[in-house]
């Protein structure tokens, strides 16, 4: 009897604890189920939707070359996924079920109610740990607390990795064929075609993103990674958010660049495996504090907090009309490529919460709405970092200065000109706080407030905050 490998955020072949598990037991038949109404209460928008779809079909393509069947099946809710599984168990005559398991709050729900099922029909399901390094919980501080500031869970990652939590996995061996067909590729979601263009779906895409960065960018990315008009970063988040890599083989592969070293070597190298753990860090609050996958701040003084019902600053915001040149820049990047440099997410995120003073939920759903590599841990997590609402926030009172930022991360006023070219005539120095009168007839907008004024706004609320708690 066939053993049932159900695939949801780790679209590939290779290193795939579940599918190589499941292999192991004999034939294997896989299953994808879409969940569009789900995804759309999680807020997905098209761009993500679109790729992880591509991502599927891309992964039933490894699979026919093994001879593993893929089979797709619309669901709806998460709170239908229980019977679609049951009934194709009963349907295949297969006697068990593998996935990787996945932490935040809704999924893992999901993904106990399946256990629970399975446990009532006497089927066998096993979930595995694949995502992360250490299942939630694992990493505990001295009091046996979750961890709520990076550096020392970063510390503690790695006293405690060991090489067996590192190895790579083998993808399954050619199986004999089935009598079981795959099911056809699920109706995909247009998207502009740049967008499939520059996100091509698939392992072996995000694998030779990979190879490409340790060649090419890895060794400059310390200082390279916050320049955003710089090609200084992997671009891997899509792909290892929809598991078409995994972390582990970005880390065997940044180790042997490094020395076979994780803790220590090459800057560039060390910074970037430090991102990974960010990663796994972001992971485990949401799992360890299920209230920020509730909507709720990590710092619950901070719920109190009178953030502005502005709609007209926000739509500001999300078309880029801030009259904020590097805001805005940012905004187009985000909305044209459905995706957005780091430092620029830091200081758009920075830029709503507190020059705006909007709650940064709304910052977050629009994040996802657009992002290609939306992640609910770590969008979540940087957006409450940015509002100094989360774990390990920037402090209440450090307000970045956007225009300073510009002229600190895009000194040239590059990346301006490449998304606002109606800026690009403007000498490079100008195009950071360009004078009203220059870009009158241009159509750009001036300032939606002044950064002093802006900045004392946000202080003032968040002093009353600190009082009041
Ligand atoms: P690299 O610099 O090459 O880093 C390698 C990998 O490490 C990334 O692909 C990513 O998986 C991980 N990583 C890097 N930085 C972070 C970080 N700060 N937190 C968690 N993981 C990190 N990342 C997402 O994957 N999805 C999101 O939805 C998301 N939303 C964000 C929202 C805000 C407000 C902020 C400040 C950050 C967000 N990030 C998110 C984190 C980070 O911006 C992106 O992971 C990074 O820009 C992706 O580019 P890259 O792949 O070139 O990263």
């Amino acid at each position: 009897n066939p053993t049932l490998m159900w695939f949801r955020s780790d679209l590939r072949v290779n290193d795939n604890t579940a599918l190589h598990r499941a292999a192991r037991n004999g034939p294997v038949v896989g299953v994808f189920l879409g969940c569009r109404e789900q995804w759309k209460q999680h807020g997905h928008g098209a761009n993500k939707i679109n790729f992880w779809l591509r991502g599927v079909a891309d992964l039933g393509e490894s699979l026919a070359r093994l001879d593993i069947p893929l089979l797709y099946r619309d669901v709806g809710h998460f709170s239908e996924v229980p019977e679609a599984l049951i009934g194709l168990a009963r349907e295949l005559g297969a006697e068990a079920l593998h996935f990787n398991r996945e932490y935040p709050l809704n999924e893992w729900q999901r993904d106990e109610a399946v256990i629970e099922r399975f446990k009532q029909v006497d089927l066998r399901v096993h979930a595995h740990r694949d995502a992360v390094a250490f299942t939630p919980g694992e990493l505990l501080t001295g009091k046996g607390d979750f961890y709520s500031v990076f550096t020392p869970f970063s510390r503690a990652w790695h006293r405690q990795i060991e090489p067996s939590r590192l190895e790579l996995l083998d993808a399954p061996k050619r199986q004999q064929a089935l009598e079981v067909s795959s099911d056809p590729s699920p109706e995909i979601p247009t998207v502009p075609s740049c967008i499939e263009q520059q996100w091509p779906a698939g392992e072996t895409h995000a694998a030779n993103r990979l190879s490409r960065f340790l060649e090419q960018r890895a060794r400059h990315y310390a200082e390279a990674r916050d320049y955003p008009a710089q090609p200084g970063t992997s671009e891997l988040s899509p792909y290892l958010s929809l598991g078409m890599i995994s972390w582990r083989q970005c880390l065997q592969a940044a180790m042997s660049a490094n020395q076979g070293s994780l803790g220590e070597g090459d800057a560039g190298l060390m910074a970037w495996i430090n991102e990974l753990i960010w990663r796994e860090f972001y992971q485990h609050v949401c799992w360890g504090f299920p209230r920020v996958c509730r909507g709720h701040a990590f710092q619950q003084h901070t719920e109190t907090l009178a953030w502005r019902d502005a709609p007209n600053d926000l739509a500001a915001w999300r078309e880029g009309r801030t009259g904020y040149p590097i805001v805005d820049a940012a905004m187009r990047q985000l909305t044209n490529t459905g995706w957005m440099h780091n430092r620029l997410r830091m200081v758009v995120a920075m830029f709503l919460s507190k020059h705006l003073l909007i709650d940064w939920r709304e910052g977050e759903a629009f994040f996802m709405q657009h992002l290609i590599d939306g992640d609910f841990a770590s969008n979540n997590g940087g957006w409450q970092w940015a509002a100094s609402t989360g774990t390990d926030a920037a402090p209440w009172f450090r307000i970045f200065n956007p225009t300073t930022q510009s002229q600190r991360f895009d000194a040239d006023g590059n990346f301006i000109a490449e998304w606002l070219p109606e800026l690009a005539d403007l000498p490079p120095r100008m195009r950071h706080a360009p004078a009203t009168d220059l870009v009158s007839d241009t159509g750009y907008p001036a300032p939606l407030i002044e950064h002093k004024v802006a900045r004392q706004r946000a202080l003032d609320a968040f002093k009353s905050l600190t009082k009041g708690s």
